[in-house]
């Protein structure tokens, strides 16, 4: 037997959630032959299809222009389609996952894959690992624990990229460790006070983009 599934219910799953996303994704599946201008279901075995169409006609975006310009580089041959936030292909509505990404590609793009942060709590901990990209070598550092000059050395040594976190659960003691202006490693520290992962991130990149072209 043959099963079939609503289309709205489909396209929204796809991410195509809104009226004017809805539409646009309706008419390009009519286009391609995968349906018919006011047909209510599509067959399971369409599914496929139609997920490989959508992916490859449209660059689903916010309003927000660094998504915009990401996507259009990542997918050139793509429609861009405003949709709501939390459908973005680049952001997901996640500020921190955007700016995860814009340091990411910057790292990229200049071989910088050691990256080292001392402080934050160990929630923030956990979602940076979360939202790595996968070539980062992460070491995290816990700014309440003792950590003595000899490893902080190392620590600068190993790093291509090192922030200095001092917003939450950084000792003093710990920070200076890292933050001495003679080192020979000065320039790979970012050394901020905001609160919250896109601040850390977004910091990051305006480091990276001063440090050096690549
Ligand atoms: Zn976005």
């Amino acid at each position: 037997m043959n099963a079939d599934r609503e289309i709205g219910e489909v396209l929204s799953e796809f991410g195509f959630a809104d009226p004017a996303a809805t539409q646009e994704a309706r008419e390009a599946l009519v286009r391609a032959g995968l349906t018919r201008p006011g047909k209510a279901r599509i067959s399971d075995a369409k599914l496929d299809k139609v997920r490989a169409l959508l992916e490859a006609t449209f660059a689903r975006t916010c309003t927000d222009a660094t998504c915009r310009t990401a996507l259009s580089r990542s997918k050139p041959a793509a429609a861009l389609l405003t949709v709501p936030k939390g459908a973005c292909e680049h952001c997901g509505g996640s500020d921190n996952l955007k700016a995860m990404r814009r340091l990411s590609a910057l790292c990229r793009a200049r071989h910088l894959h050691r990256v080292v942060v001392v402080g934050g709590s160990p929630s923030v901990r956990e979602e940076l690992i979360a939202l790595k990209p996968p070539e980062w070598n992460l070491r995290l550092i816990d700014g309440t624990e003792r950590r003595t000059g000899e490893k902080a050395r190392a620590d600068l040594e190993w790093a291509h990229l090192l922030f200095v976190w001092g917003s939450s659960e950084l000792d003093h003691r710990v920070s200076k460790l890292y933050t001495d202006t003679a080192s020979p490693h000065r320039h790979k520290v970012v050394q901020l006070a905001r609160r919250g992962i896109a601040a850390l991130l977004n910091a990051g990149s305006e480091h990276v983009e001063r440090l050096q072209r690549p």
